[in-house]
């Protein structure tokens, strides 16, 4: 048995077995692939389970948040982004709980950087951002930005964040983002039926506006109140059923078999795109390459893991070398399942909210 921290046991039915993952048969290639075939190019870094939105499909008004001493410091992170650059991962996504809380972004971003020459991209509500910080953001070496945007509509974008942020300051920060260089900017929509679910002309009509890619996406059963069902879903074929009666959209090529968007152009010729991730009706799993790093220092291979690695404790044991957690990291993405299994009866929606796992 190893001599360094072991994770720490929580539960009385937990077992070492548990917290450990099987040894990678094989660890000669420096490389992070499962045993399915699969090989890790995307790692997700929440940067904090904090948000300062409550997003009705994802955050309840009470929900509870990791003390400030679990999350991983800058230091950890970078270390971690370093080791898994190492292992073969060429794009890291920073995200939350909203990112752009952390007060140390611009010097993880750097930090990030100095080691690493991938693709490093931000998700965010897009409620926090001044042209200012978009301008250190880039210059820091952050490459492009994600933002979330569900209605266009004053009185629902106020229920459905639950926070005094309107539409237009998003889509200002759209402006912000492409004026920083930060782009391509995605905007990501979630619909939920008899909510928002009347509004995706309009939601697709900014991509024809501001020149970018609008992706819709499917809501899934990650919400901290677990009340996802079945009746507030829309899929991807409805929305863009709807879409085309006011704008016919042409395939776009696939140009990376592991990205989660099918994307479109517009038939008449208009600038933007349209995205549809759709996780619940297609889902992708057979071409990820993702893996997930949580605000508390966990490493979940799925979104929808049920099970995830502690990695906090090797980070704060003094002899845990870089090696050490690579061959941790090794060994967790081997565990990867073959898939989420959503629409079998076996599903178990993941304790922890997508806020607290990092989308
Ligand atoms: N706070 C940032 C934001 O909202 O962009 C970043 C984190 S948020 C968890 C990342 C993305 O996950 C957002 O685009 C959000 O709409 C999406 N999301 C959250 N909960 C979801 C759910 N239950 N189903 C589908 N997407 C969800
Ligand atoms: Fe916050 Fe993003 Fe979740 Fe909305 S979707 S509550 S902005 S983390």
């Amino acid at each position: 048995m190893t001599a360094l921290a072991l994770p720490i046991l929580t539960e009385p039915s937990e077992s070492l077995s548990d917290l450990i993952p099987s040894r990678r048969p094989d660890r000669t290639q420096r490389q992070l692939f499962d045993s399915h075939g699969r090989t890790i190019r995307d790692l997700r870094i929440s940067l904090t389970d904090r948000c300062n939105f409550r997003c009705v499909y994802c955050m309840d008004p009470d929900v509870r948040f990791a003390p400030n001493e679990h999350l991983l410091s800058q230091q950890e992170i970078i270390r971690i982004a370093r080791i898994v650059t190492s292992l073969g991962v060429t794009k890291i996504r920073l995200t939350g709980g909203e990112p752009t809380l952390r007060p140390d972004l611009c010097e993880i971003i750097t930090g990030i950087r100095t080691w690493s020459n991938v693709e490093l991209a931000m998700i965010t509500n897009g409620s926090t951002l001044t042209p200012a910080s978009c301008q250190h953001w880039k210059a820091a070496g952050l490459n492009r930005i994600t933002m979330s945007i569900d209605t266009l509509r004053q009185d629902r974008f106020a229920r459905l964040t639950r926070s005094t942020t309107t539409p237009q300051q998003v889509l200002a920060g759209v402006h912000m983002c492409i004026d920083a260089g930060l782009t391509p900017v995605k905007l990501n929509a979630v619909l939920i039926r008899g909510f928002n679910d009347d509004e995706a002309v309009d939601l697709a009509e900014i991509a024809r506006t501001f020149e970018i890619e609008v992706r819709f996406i499917e809501y899934m059963p990650l919400d901290s109140g677990h009340r996802w069902d079945t009746s507030k879903w829309v899929s991807a074929a409805e929305t863009r059923a709807a879409i085309e009666l006011q704008f016919p959209l042409i395939s776009c090529d696939i140009d990376d078999e592991s990205t989660t968007a099918r994307t479109y152009r517009f038939a008449d010729g208009a600038p933007g795109r349209i995205g549809f991730v759709a996780p619940v009706s297609t889902p992708f799993c057979g071409a990820c390459s993702r893996l997930r790093l949580t605000a508390d220092g966990k490493v979940r291979p799925c979104l929808f893991s049920t099970r995830e690695w502690d990695i906090r404790s090797l980070l704060r044991d003094d002899r845990a070398t870089d090696d050490d957690l690579a061959h941790f990291l090794m060994d967790v993405t081997w565990s990867k399942q073959a898939g989420h299994g959503i629409a079998t009866p076996e599903f178990e929606q993941p304790a922890r909210p997508m806020s607290a796992i990092g989308g």
